[in-house]
């Protein structure tokens, strides 16, 4: 569990703990505490989810080369370079991506960004299969890779990806 994580499941346990003592008391708060449980709920939902996405590099990257060689699926480009499936994997020619998408593998393909240093959201797997976290953000000095919120998966479906990309 993530610091985060503990955090969210502490102001939970806080609140369910609150709505107690407000029945206790036969507060009129009572239903103002349930909902903030619910919303508690909801947002420690979503914090867990956000441990399933790929990672994108945001506008604030320094573009200082550190975790391109960190990444196990070269899936990290310098700015408006061109990227493939086939770079450092073990694609090659017309292949199906584990969503069901035919896609020549040796393609260039063109750049996500000319300005900063991008991920090919299709060959991240959040570092899945190889290490126990990201290992673009854990080098990044700027803390500019964080969770794609456009592009959630699950744990399974990352590790497909890798088996995918490298065969095994
Ligand atoms: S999370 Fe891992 S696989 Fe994804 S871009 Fe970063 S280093 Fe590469
Ligand atoms: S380590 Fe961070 S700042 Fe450096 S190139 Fe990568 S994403 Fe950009």
């Amino acid at each position: 569990m993530t610091f985060v994580n503990l955090s969210r499941l502490v102001i939970i346990i806080t609140q369910i703990r609150g709505s107690g003592i407000f029945i206790w008391n036969n507060s009129k708060f009572y239903l103002l505490q349930f909902l903030l449980d619910f919303y508690s709920l909801t947002l420690f939902w979503n914090f867990k989810k956000l441990g399933e996405m790929a990672i994108i590099i945001t506008d604030e990257c320094i573009n200082c080369d550190a975790c391109v060689a960190e990444c196990p699926n070269n899936a990290i480009y310098e700015p408006d370079s061109e990227w493939s499936y086939s770079d450092e994997t073990a694609l090659s020619g017309m292949t199906t991506t584990p969503d069901g998408r035919e896609v020549d593998a040796d393609a260039e393909n063109e750049p996500v960004s000319d300005e900063f240093y991008f991920i090919v959201t299709d060959k991240c797997t959040e570092c899945k299969g190889f290490h126990d976290e990201p290992q673009c953000a854990a080098v990044c000095p700027v803390d500019c890779c964080v969770p794609d919120e456009d592009h959630v998966e699950t744990e399974e479906q990352l590790l497909a990806k890798k088996v995918w990309m490298h065969g095994e």
